[in-house]
C-alpha cells in the first residue's frame, strides 16, 4: 500500500512538473521577442483607423452575394510618422464628414495630411479622395492608371514609389482586383498591413475567401497566404483590424 501510494506521489509530482515544463515553454515561445514579426525600430510613431469599414453584403452575416443590403464603408487608416500622415483609403465623399471622422479619431485637419494612397480602383475606397487636394495623391501603377483615365480627378494620382516615406512598404497583392496594392509598415516591434479588400474582413480571412466581385479567388487566397506571413496585424477593407493567429 505504502508503495503504490509512494509511486502514486511520484506519478503526480511528474505530471506536474510535465505540465509546469510545458506551460513554461509555452510561455516563452508566445514572449513578444519571438511572436512578433515587425522590427524593433521604425520611423512609424503610430497608427490609427479613421472609419470601421462595413460590407453591402455579408455571407458571414447570412446575405447572399445577389445583391446588396446596405451601403458599404471601407476602412481608413492613417499611417504617421515624425513628418508625414499618410492616410490610406479615403472613405467618405461628404467633405464634412470626412474631416470630421478624422478629427474625431486623430485630432487632424485635411491639411495636415501629406500624402493619400488608394489601394484599388472601386469607388468606395476613394470616395473622399477629393477632400485631400492639398495631398499627394498614390495608388499601385495599375490602379493609377485606371483611375485616371475616369477624368473624375482635378489633378492626377501617381503611380506609387516602391517605398512611401522611405519606410512604409509598398506591396502588391492581387486578386481582388488585378492591380491592388497593400501597404506594409512596423510599429511598435509589430509589422501591420494596411490590406485594403486583398482582405474584406476577418471571417473572410479565416476562410482565405475572397469578396463576390474578386477577379481571381485563387490568386486572392495565395496574397492572403503571403499576407498572413508577412503581418502581425491586418487592417482590412471592410473591418475593424485583427491579429494574423
Ligand atoms: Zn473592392
Amino acid at each position: 500500500m505504502l508503495t503504490t501510494r509512494k509511486k502514486f506521489l511520484a506519478g503526480i509530482g511528474a505530471a506536474a512538473f510535465g505540465s509546469l515544463f510545458e506551460l513554461r515553454s509555452s510561455f516563452a515561445q508566445s514572449s513578444p521577442a519571438q511572436r512578433w514579426k515587425g522590427a524593433a525600430t521604425s520611423k512609424i510613431k503610430r497608427w490609427d483607423v479613421i472609419t470601421i469599414g462595413n460590407l453591402s453584403r455579408n455571407r458571414y452575416w447570412g446575405e447572399g452575394d445577389a445583391r446588396g443590403v446596405r451601403p458599404a464603408i471601407c476602412t481608413c487608416t492613417v499611417i504617421a510618422g515624425d513628418s508625414f500622415h499618410l492616410l490610406v483609403d479615403p472613405s467618405l465623399a461628404d467633405g464634412e464628414q470626412m474631416a470630421k471622422e478624422l478629427d474625431r479619431r486623430t485630432g487632424l485637419k485635411p491639411s495636415d495630411i501629406s500624402a493619400v494612397f488608394v489601394t484599388h480602383e472601386h469607388g468606395d475606397h476613394w470616395a473622399g479622395l477629393p477632400n485631400f487636394p492639398e495631398a499627394k495623391w498614390f495608388a499601385g501603377p495599375i490602379v493609377t492608371k485606371i483611375l485616371n483615365k475616369t477624368g473624375k480627378f482635378k489633378k492626377p494620382i501617381e503611380p506609387t514609389p516602391d517605398r512611401l516615406f522611405d519606410t512604409v512598404e509598398v506591396m502588391p497583392t492581387p486578386g481582388h482586383t488585378a492591380g491592388h496594392t497593400s501597404l506594409r509598415f512596423d510599429c511598435d516591434g509589430k509589422s501591420i498591413i494596411a490590406a485594403g479588400d486583398a482582405v474584406a474582413t476577418h471571417d473572410f480571412f479565416r476562410d482565405r475567401r475572397g469578396y463576390f466581385n474578386a477577379v481571381d479567388f485563387a490568386l486572392s487566397a495565395k496574397t492572403m497566404d503571403r499576407m498572413a506571413k508577412a503581418a502581425d496585424i491586418i487592417v482590412p477593407g471592410h473591418d475593424n483590424y485583427f491579429l494574423v493567429a
